[in-house]
């Protein structure tokens, strides 16, 4: 059992305060031990942070972005063993764990064009004698903190942005699986990140606070659920801080009576199961419209349901594996219990499973409910596990209105051979990422990713060219060269007429 430790000014720095242990969710066994930073912790990673950022700004575009090109090499060659630690800790299936750090690769490829992204604008006499330019510079020491869902994905979405920008970055990963982002953070340097620009520390809420109360912290990313979202982004911005912060969901997979039901119900079962279900972009509610489809749906799924292979991280054949942590796995099963009280139909109980061998793991099967009402809290509520609940509404139109009326508005399909439908559906659903015969509707990286509603405070997106807005501030220079310039004092405000 060995101790995680921080990562300030490029060094190891062993925790002194607090810890909180680690565990392996296929066994249930500890780990290891996590610190949990306090606030000299956080203020030494700032202090790191602040004075390597200037030097790093200074180094241009290019070379910043040859950094992450040298990254990616690096965890290319590595991507075995960080998946391996990866699965281990969060509990994945190894391919899925390998999917975790390609989509956080792909964003750092995008950030690679970091040179043309951060380019400016010119005008050319835009006055007489006038030119006007504006130019993208860094924010200064930037903050991230991420959930335990994807823990090498949200970390690069926000450090690979943050710091091909020229900016410092300090990273607050869940301290329920640290270990994966910490590694990331070590390939950095040795990618040739000078030290200080990319710091971890592991820490809850007494880290975050003091990240949030740091005024040299000049931005804050947050991912994780919808009312510590909230809460991050409203402490920040009390603090002047730009501040983006994404939170919860409930994914809904409507079905219309046209649909091809096979490929329905394939995209069902991996979207609203793979990952045991802890995904922000899984779908956790299917809507057949009409009896007729939700019966012809519910005949091919609860099979499918019933057969899903829950395994070992380890095993390739599992579709999914144990979930986070113990207290995770009696939160899902709460919410079943929950949802047979509230007189939801469940067709598939798999609350029983025991995996063989591994009885202290965090295993449970996958669960599906029908007759379930918008009122109900297991419609209401994020379950964020292998739970999908059916509605039945009887026409588009209240399939439609079912998913504008929800609280959050992460991700949505549609599932139609009908292209006026789709169109109609993707003009007025009110839903950040939407999928058309695509149930994980997750954009790529050269796109932005962000829900509506309560999935997400703030105003730009993660990746795409929102992150290069995110983490510069603009300036714009208004230039008049003494042979362009006419006597005397003007009193008036200079306009076009
Ligand atoms: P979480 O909210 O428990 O934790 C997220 C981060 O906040 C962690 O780093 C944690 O240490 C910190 N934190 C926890 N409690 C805190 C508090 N009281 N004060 C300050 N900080 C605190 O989320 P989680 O369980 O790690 O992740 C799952 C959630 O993340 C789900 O709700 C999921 O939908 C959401 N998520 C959203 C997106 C998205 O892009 N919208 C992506 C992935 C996950």
């Amino acid at each position: 059992m060995s101790d995680l430790t921080h990562f300030i000014g490029g060094r190891k720095v062993r925790g002194t305060g607090r810890f909180t242990d680690l565990y392996e969710p296929m066994t249930g066994a500890v780990i290891g031990r996590a610190p949990l930073a306090g606030a000299a912790d956080v203020r030494a990673a700032v202090e790191n942070a602040r004075a390597a950022q200037p030097g790093w700004a200074a180094v241009n575009p290019q070379r910043r972005a040859r950094v992450l090109m040298k990254f990616l090499e690096l965890a290319t060659r590595d991507l075995d063993a960080l998946a391996e630690g990866l699965a281990r800790e969060h509990g994945k299936t190894l391919a899925d764990a390998r999917g975790d750090i390609q989509r956080g690769l792909e964003v750092v490829e995008f950030c690679v064009g970091a040179p043309y992204l951060l380019k400016g604008g010119f005008t050319d006499s835009a006055g007489p004698g006038i030119d006007v330019s504006s130019m993208r510079q860094p924010l200064g020491v930037t903050a991230g903190i991420t959930p335990f869902n994807f823990p090498a994905m949200i970390p690069l979405w926000m450090a690979a942005p943050a710091i091909a920008c020229g900016n410092a970055f300090v990273l607050k990963p869940s301290e329920r699986d640290p270990q994966t982002p910490l590694r990331l953070a070590e390939l950095m340097m040795e990618a040739g990140l000078p030290a200080g620009v990319f710091n971890v520390i592991h820490g809850d809420r007494e880290a975050v606070d003091a990240l949030l109360d740091d005024d040299d912290v000049r931005a804050v990313a947050f991912v994780g659920s919808s009312q510590i979202a909230e809460y991050v982004y409203a402490r920040a911005c009390a603090h002047g801080k730009r501040a983006q912060c994404f939170g919860a969901a409930k994914n809904h997979m409507v079905v219309m009576p046209d649909a091809d039901m096979g490929q329905a119900v394939d995209a069902l079962i991996g979207a609203g199961y793979g990952s045991g279900g802890e995904r922000c972009m899984a779908i956790s509610v299917a809507v057949p419209v009409g009896q007729d489809t939700a019966r012809a749906l519910l005949e091919q799924l609860v099979p499918r349901v019933e057969s899903l292979k829950i395994g070992l991280s380890t095993d390739p054949s599992a579709d999914f594996g144990p979930l986070v942590s113990r207290a995770h796995l009696e939160r899902v099963k709460g919410y079943v219990a929950l949802g047979v009280e509230e007189s939801a139909r469940l067709l598939v109980d798999g609350r029983d499973f025991r995996m063989q061998g591994y009885e202290d793991g965090y295993f449970m099967g996958g669960c599906l409910f029908d007759e379930v009402t918008p009122d109900m809290r297991i419609y209401k509520e994020e379950i964020f596990g292998p739970v999908l609940s059916v509605l039945r509404p009887q026409s588009y139109e209240d399939a439609l209105g079912l998913v504008n009326a929800h609280e959050y508005g992460n991700g949505v399909a549609i599932f139609t051979r009908d292209g006026d439908a789709a169109r109609d559906f993707a003009s007025r659903v009110q839903v950040g990422m939407v999928g058309v015969n695509v149930p994980i509707p997750t954009p790529l990286a050269y796109y932005t990713f962000g829900g509506w509603k309560r999935s997400a405070f703030g105003d730009l997106n993660q990746h795409g060219d929102d992150a290069f807005r995110f983490y510069t501030k603009t300036k714009t220079v208004t230039s008049r060269w003494p042979s362009g310039i006419k006597d005397g004092a003007s009193f008036v405000i200079p306009t076009m007429s």
